[in-house]
């Protein structure tokens, strides 16, 4: 059984069915499949354009959203970005982000101070760093301060911060370098000069291929296609069925863990897997692991809002070859960050307008939570007109709001993933809980995580 039919849910009912003999039931609580990923037509005066409302690609260069698409014949409908450089919105004026880069850490320090971000104090400090080998963090730590020692607080605030912090809506001298950017948490490990670490490391296996990549048509395809085969394959999906209580046997107890329905029916499973936001997994599991329902709900949050806009095309005209603009939090706007979707992917550009998807909300900014709809939209206008230079109004908006939103992995995130593992396999162990807010933000760790917790039951 399989509680919640997000993209963790559904990849985790996905691998039971590879495995014979295995019958599994997704039960989602609300009227649709694909929790965050969601996407939907804008209405703009020429007809309706189809925009994704949360993500709207994927990273191509790890194996496990690409695989999928492949085990589900959609291959064939990846697409790539038609641009990928981002700008960030600095000092009133938009510079393009550095090209060499791992994570906000420059590579090339002629890059970067093309890129005018910096100052010529951040610029100095950011050399200085090569003279000053360090050894390698003890435990995890805050990425914002381990790179602020290093490089200086200008390149936290206005390089690494706004990628970094943008991906979860989250403050980099809270988040965890060991949770959050693994690739930099390996480097450090090494001691020494961490940009002459990277930049070996780099050398040593250049990346090949786009960095993202997305499924023609939209995101959701990619849960409509899954469950579609899913169904074909015997799986159960229900939607309206929202679980409320699970009853789990401990070790050597009954065979069956029990879930309650908010309907009041009752379902024995040989097996769960909980992929629920954590603060809905730390309620169903109060019961039966105590300690592991600690562990969740202390996940914090951050609510975002997405606010999809479309501008006639005499009245936006985005820097060429230009993917997005992120917006520092020393700004003080409502804006993090702007993604130009029809720059980006060629079935959002209907040739008489832009698409543009501002971002709001981040884990110091809750403004947007008070505002309605439309004076969100409008704030969020004004803003985009002083950033990007808007001259006229919008042929169409539309408003998404996340909340829960983005789970924030603050330091020593994976030690309590870890105790959370651990606590289960001794309280419930036929229980498993996953999904973005404990292993891993992107679609491909979503899909990753939910086959391995059903692998791993269904293998026992
Ligand atoms: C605005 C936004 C943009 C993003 N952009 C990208 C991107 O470009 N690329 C990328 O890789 N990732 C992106 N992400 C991240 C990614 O979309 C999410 O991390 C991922 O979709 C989460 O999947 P999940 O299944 O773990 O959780 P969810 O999608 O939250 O699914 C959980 C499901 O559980 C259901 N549920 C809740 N309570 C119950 C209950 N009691 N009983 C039964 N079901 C229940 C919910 O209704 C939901 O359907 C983005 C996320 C957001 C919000």
């Amino acid at each position: 059984m399989v509680v919640g039919g997000g993209i963790t849910g559904l990849a985790a009912a996905w691998e039971a069915v590879q495995h014979p003999g295995v019958s599994v039931t997704v039960l989602e609580s609300t009227d649709r499949l694909g929790g965050k990923v969601r996407t939907s037509a804008l209405d703009l005066p020429t007809g309706a354009l189809v925009v994704d409302e949360g993500a709207d690609n994927f990273l191509a260069r790890v194996p496990d959203a690409v695989g999928l698409c492949d085990e589900l014949g959609l291959t064939a409908e990846l697409v790539e970005p038609r641009v990928g450089r981002a700008m960030v919105a600095v000092g009133g004026q938009l510079h393009p982000y550095p090209e060499r880069h791992v994570l906000g850490v420059p590579l090339d320090l002629d890059d970067l101070a093309h890129s005018g971000i910096l100052s010529p104090a951040g610029l100095a400090a950011v050399a200085a760093e090569r003279d000053h080998p360090r050894p390698a963090p003890e435990d995890d730590v805050a990425i914002g301060p381990y790179l602020a020692e290093r490089f200086g607080q200008e390149l936290v605030d206005h390089v690494v911060g706004p990628l970094v912090g943008g991906i979860n809506a989250g403050d980099v001298a809270e988040l965890s370098l060991r949770a959050v950017v693994p690739q930099l948490a390996e480097a450090a490990s090494a001691g020494g000069v961490l940009s002459e670490v990277l930049r070996d490391r780099l050398a040593a296996a250049p990346p090949a291929g786009p960095v993202f990549t997305a499924v023609r048509g939209g995101t959701e395809r990619l849960v409509t296609t899954l469950a579609e085969q899913l169904t074909g394959r015997g799986a159960g999906l229900r939607t309206d069925a929202a679980v409320v209580a699970l009853e789990a046997p401990g070790p050597g107890g009954p065979d069956v863990t029990r879930l309650r329905l908010a309907s009041g029916e009752v379902i024995d499973a040989d097996a769960v897997v909980v992929a629920t936001p954590a603060p809905v997994a730390a309620s169903l599991l109060r019961t039966a692991s105590p300690d592991a329902a600690d562990l969740l709900a202390g996940i914090d949050h951050v609510p975002v809002a997405f606010v999809a806009v479309a501008f006639d095309r005499d009245h936006l005209r985005l820097p060429g070859g230009c993917s997005g603009v992120l917006v520092p939090r020393d700004a003080g706007l409502l804006l993090t960050a702007a993604s130009f979707g029809s720059a980006k992917w060629a079935a959002w550009d209907d040739g008489r307008h832009v698409v543009v998807r501002a971002a709001a909300g981040h884990r110091h900014d809750r403004r947007h939570t008070d505002l309605a709809d439309d004076e969100l939209a409008t704030a969020l206008l004004a803003e985009l007109r002083m950033v990007l230079g808007v001259t006229g109004p919008p042929a169409a908006t539309r408003v998404t709001r996340w909340d829960p939103g983005f789970a924030q992995y603050t330091v020593g995130h994976l030690d309590r993933m870890d105790r959370l593992d651990r606590r289960l396999a001794s309280d419930a162990p036929s229980v498993r809980v996953v999904g973005a807010d404990l292993g891993g933000l992107g679609l491909p760790a979503c899909i990753r995580e939910g086959r391995r917790a059903a692998r791993r039951l269904v293998e026992g």
